[in-house]
């Protein structure tokens, strides 16, 4: 009787100490995270694990700190874990070939999220279309100062949604660069997307060029915030054009004040939910509704790109109509 609720006792104790048993009727997904420390990503991580949990999925969430060789053994160890599917928001776009070809050798899924991983055999892609945000955000900005001379800030130069941004971006300028309406005066990639990073490219900028910016193209709401701490410092918040994307709270609260432009609303909610379904159906092999390929230099990889939507001063609440903020949030200081 002892030895048997001993043997009992350390049964389960084992089955406590053991990681989470995957299987496709309750999977298990891994969610890979360049960086928990920008504001939007602790959302989608929220928003991923809630929507899993209603699917019966539960959720081993890894963040990188934007370390590429962390998160590579940090994927490393989601296999080793044996769990059924993997999400990864990848630090650097070009470092996941070889994890991936492991990840499908144990027979894991591999989903690209929200950032494309290139030259490898992921199963699938779920994003905005970024391209399109790129658009959105120098569609607006020009709108703001059709003529005068740009900078360009992009994003960080690992990350393969600063190129489609940019590819955007180059899009709706183009007219407007042909006609000589606008002269783009200077253009830096900010590494991981660092917004002090932002503010000292700006600071650097705005002497060379004497203060003579019009307008700024920035790829996201982080490197904006750097940008227009820089701008600030010489009077020219505010009369100096300039984009984001995000949505981040203090982004939203610029655009109100006037000093930011225009950032780019994804719901982070509906990226979250989408993609749990997504790496749910891959894991029971149902079939996924895409509506893209992009290309990733190995294959065309099966997409689901979601709409972006620009918010300037006119139509900013949307973010309290959607439930992303709070009115207080938004009105508080
Ligand atoms: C995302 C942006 C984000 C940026 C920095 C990009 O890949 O699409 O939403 O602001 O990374 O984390």
């Amino acid at each position: 009787m002892k030895l048997l609720s001993i043997l009992a006792g350390s049964l389960t104790a084992m089955v406590l100490s053991m990681p989470a048993m995957a299987s496709p009727a309750k999977p298990v997904i891994g969610f890979s995270i360049d960086d928990l420390r920008v504001e939007r990503w602790a959302r989608d991580r929220d928003y991923f694990i809630a929507a899993a949990k209603e699917l019966g999925a539960e959720v081993v969430v890894v963040s990188a700190d934007a370390n590429e060789q962390k998160q590579v053994n940090q994927v490393e160890n989601l296999i080793a874990q044996k769990v059924d599917a993997i999400a990864i928001v990848p630090m650097n776009s070009k470092v996941f070939g070889a994890v991936i070809d492991e990840a499908h050798k144990a027979g894991i899924k591999v989903l690209s999220y929200d950032r494309l991983i290139l030259n490898a055999d992921e199963d699938a892609y779920i994003s905005f279309d970024n391209e399109r945000v790129g658009f959105l955000q120098a569609e607006a900005v020009l709108k703001a100062k059709p003529e005068g001379r740009y900078y360009m800030l992009g994003g960080s130069p690992t990350d393969n949604n600063a190129k489609l941004l940019r590819a955007g971006q180059e899009k709706a300028l183009k007219a407007a660069v042909d006609s000589g309406k606008i002269k783009i005066i200077g253009s830096q990639w900010v590494p991981e997307w660092s917004p002090t990073t932002a503010l000292s490219i700006m600071e650097n900028a705005l002497t060379a060029a004497d203060n003579k910016i019009d307008a700024v193209v920035a790829s996201n709401d982080g490197t904006a915030g750097g940008a227009i701490q820089a701008l600030a410092a010489q009077g020219l918040a505010g009369k100096v054009p300039i984009s984001g994307q995000d949505a981040d709270l203090a982004a939203i609260k610029r655009v109100i004040a006037g000093t930011q432009t225009v950032t780019v609303y994804k719901p982070l909610k509906l990226i979250a939910s989408e993609a749990a379904k997504l790496a749910v159906k891959l894991v029971k092999g149902e079939k996924v509704e895409y509506n893209d390929n992009l290309d990733n230099g190995t294959k065309k990889v099966p997409s689901v790109l979601l709409t972006p939507t620009a918010l300037t001063k006119a139509n900013v609440d949307l973010v309290i109509k959607d439930n992303f903020y709070t009115k207080e949030q938004v009105e508080g200081k």
